[in-house]
């Protein structure tokens, strides 16, 4: 895909979280107008030149004067985008466990700029596939994600794919279920918790795992967000 200025990338990253994200099919240019300010302190001159150069691109799309959407040129990139800046957050949150979220913040917002499909395939692989920003946010995911891509050793993998009897240390847990994390955080499963995969049943059946020296019965699904970093044996 062709260059783009990144003042004009940062802008199809804000009209895809306020559509693409909330499930809406459109923004308003008032809500971009007082979202790009509030963000970026983007001044209403500055943010109306910065629409009209998105138009004549067509990377967005204008209805009735009032709504804002992306094209499907814009939605392409702006995915693009949005997947290398989610990736990258997880990048420093989970293997370089930058604490400081807008630390992360600023690596990804410099990094997103710079996509290389490889280097974002590759980063992608590294971290298990993940699916989720350290924000809860969802990554859309990339063609190594259907794959499954494991040409390069992951340093995280979900417990349900360790070796039974293996160990891993926990790294994060990719649920948004508040409800469903409490539970696990009552069983102590929690990042830097060691984890023992002791069973698997067939046909996506429950998984028991243990933690320290309590066996815990959980849904194959609820499992399989807990991602672990393998320990060397
Ligand atoms: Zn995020
Ligand atoms: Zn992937």
């Amino acid at each position: 895909m062709s260059e783009l200025r990144s003042d004009l990338e940062e802008i199809l990253e804000i009209i895809w979280m306020l559509t693409v994200d909330e499930n809406e099919p459109t923004t308003t240019f008032e809500e971009l107008y007082k979202n790009l300010y509030e963000t970026k302190e983007f001044s209403g001159e500055l943010t109306k030149s910065l629409l009209e150069e998105l138009i004549s691109l067509k990377l967005i799309d204008i209805k009735d004067d009032i709504h804002v959407a992306l094209s499907q040129k814009g939605y392409d990139r702006a995915r693009q985008i949005i997947r290398a800046h989610r990736l990258y957050e997880r990048l420093f949150a989970d293997v370089l466990r930058i604490k400081d979220d807008a630390q992360i913040e600023r690596g990804a917002c410099v990094l997103e700029h710079i996509i290389a499909e490889d280097v974002e395939e590759t980063v992608c692989t590294l971290l298990g596939h993940p699916t989720k920003c350290p924000h809860g946010r969802p990554i859309p995911p990339g063609l190594c994600c259907e794959r499954r891509d494991s040409s390069i050793a992951s340093i995280f993998t979900p417990v349900t794919e360790l070796d039974i009897g293996e160990t891993g240390q926990i790294a994060y847990i990719s649920s948004n279920d508040n409800r469903e994390m409490d539970k696990l955080l009552a069983f102590g499963i929690l990042p830097g918790n060691a984890v023992k995969l002791h069973q698997k049943m067939p046909y996506n059946g429950p998984i028991v795992i243990q933690i320290d020296q309590t066996q815990v019965a959980l849904e194959k699904s609820v499992a399989d967000q807990i991602c672990v970093r393998r320990i060397k044996k």
